[in-house]
């Protein structure tokens, strides 16, 4: 593939987004997305894009889904001035506050939409991968909410990592499989996971976690998490009386930022920032900034940029938020990049925890190492741009990242505290 397309192209890929005319026929965004799977995945990914098609517009499962969304998720969430970050960074800084979405991030609004379709389909168990755990959380407690049984893939490495997570996925009663095998970590588990649908695909809902794999997953996933964005838009007309100048979110698989940034994309006033993990540095295998420094190719049934080496070999990833250690990327936001309409910038380790300690500070609220990678850049765009209204999706809570906390900021374990 090409590396760069012409502005006449990029004008043409960015008024068929605007439309809402991807993913195409195909599955795909552009040139990116589709599927490329084994052929034993095919008529699985068809009976599912037919189940959406039939489905998720119905107005029965819509009513189903926003009762489910009000009642028990606690949507919409709030969207909240933040006064003293507002001053501290001389702009104008609005919060959409996923972190008060049950389970403590904006990944119930994927988790119970796809369970509701699930059962809509017939499934009789559910399957999931998760990486740091919360999509793992996330699942377990839909699938508790509707009465389905749940597996749920994850790594060796992440169940060591993520303990506190494995005990709450098992309290809210669903099994965890570790995988041993692959680099027993986030992307082992997915190839877990597609392994064990293909076994047995008119039983089994496979519930994917991020806007990333096989046709028609990104696309569910941004229809699902789009209710982040809509109501962000319009509570931001409410209650500041204008749309933002710029809307904020980071990005890992991208469906917190897809969700966000969607609704916002037909505005040409608003100008839109995603915000990776920059890791450690730069370099090679020290980061996870996968649509700042990565390459077109092929990851787990999509088409989209990732990170490899020269010889196309996936490069390992380096984060201090494991929400965002993927060198993978959803294929839509490679559209966006390619078509000039999104701008994607990575935020390193320390910056994010500086970020994290200031908004905590400054405003009560612990929010997420992932999101924190988000008021990063937003602080340092505010500098460029004094007295813009910033709007940034806080995608969760903070409280999970307590044990990276302590030895980080808080310097315990014989480390430096940094506050
Ligand atoms: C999982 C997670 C992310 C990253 O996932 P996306 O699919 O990129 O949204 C970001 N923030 C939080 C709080 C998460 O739990």
């Amino acid at each position: 593939m090409k590396s760069s397309i012409s502005q006449q192209e990029s004008a043409q890929l960015l008024a068929d987004e605007v439309a809402g005319k991807f993913p195409d026929a195909k599955g795909r965004f552009g040139p990116f997305g589709g599927r490329y799977v084994p052929e034993t995945l095919i008529p699985a990914l068809d009976r599912l894009e037919a189940g959406i098609r039939e489905h998720l517009r119905s107005t029965d499962f819509q009513a189903e889904l926003t009762r489910e969304l009000t009642s028990w998720v606690g949507r919409p969430t709030a969207l909240s001035h933040a006064a003293r970050l507002s001053a501290a960074w001389g702009a104008d800084v609005w919060l959409k506050r996923e972190d008060l979405a049950h389970t403590g991030a904006h990944k119930i609004n994927n988790a119970i939409g796809q369970a509701l379709l699930a059962k809509r389909l017939g499934a009789k168990r559910i399957i999931a991968e998760t990486g740091a755990g919360q999509h793992g959380v996330a699942s377990a407690a839909a699938c508790a909410r509707i009465g389905l049984p749940c597996t749920v893939y994850m790594g060796a490495v992440d169940m060591e990592r993520q303990a506190p997570n494995v005990g709450r996925i098992k309290l809210l009663g669903a099994e965890v499989v570790p995988v041993t095998g692959g680099d027993r970590t986030l992307r082992a588990a997915i190839d877990e996971a597609l392994r064990d649908w293909v076994s047995d695909p008119i039983d089994t809902y496979y519930l994917i976690g991020s806007a990333v794999g096989p046709h028609p997953y990104p696309w569910l996933v941004r229809e699902l998490q789009s209710v982040i964005g809509r109501e962000a838009r319009a509570q931001m007309l409410a209650q500041a009386g204008a749309l933002p100048d710029v809307v904020f979110a980071c990005v890992g698989g991208g469906s917190n930022a897809i969700g966000s940034f969607v609704p916002f994309v037909g505005d040409q006033s608003v100008e839109i920032v995603g915000v990776e993990a920059g890791g450690t540095s730069s370099a090679l295998g020290r980061n996870a900034a996968t649509l700042v420094y990565g390459r077109p190719g092929v990851l787990q049934g999509s088409y989209s940029l990732l990170l490899q080496d020269a010889d196309g070999q996936i490069q390992e990833t380096e984060s201090v938020s494991a929400g965002l250690d993927y060198p993978g990327v959803g294929p839509e936001h490679s559209l966006l990049l390619w078509a000039g309409r999104v701008r994607y910038e990575s935020a390193t380790d320390g910056e994010a925890l500086a970020a994290l300690a200031e908004c905590s500070r400054l405003e009560g609220i612990l929010p997420a190492i992932e999101s924190a990678h988000a008021f990063a850049r937003a602080k340092r765009w505010a500098e460029r741009h004094p007295m813009k209204r910033i709007l940034i999706t806080l995608s969760g809570r903070g409280d999970k990242d307590m044990s990276t906390l302590q030895r980080t900021l808080l310097g315990d374990n014989g480390g430096r505290a940094q506050l």
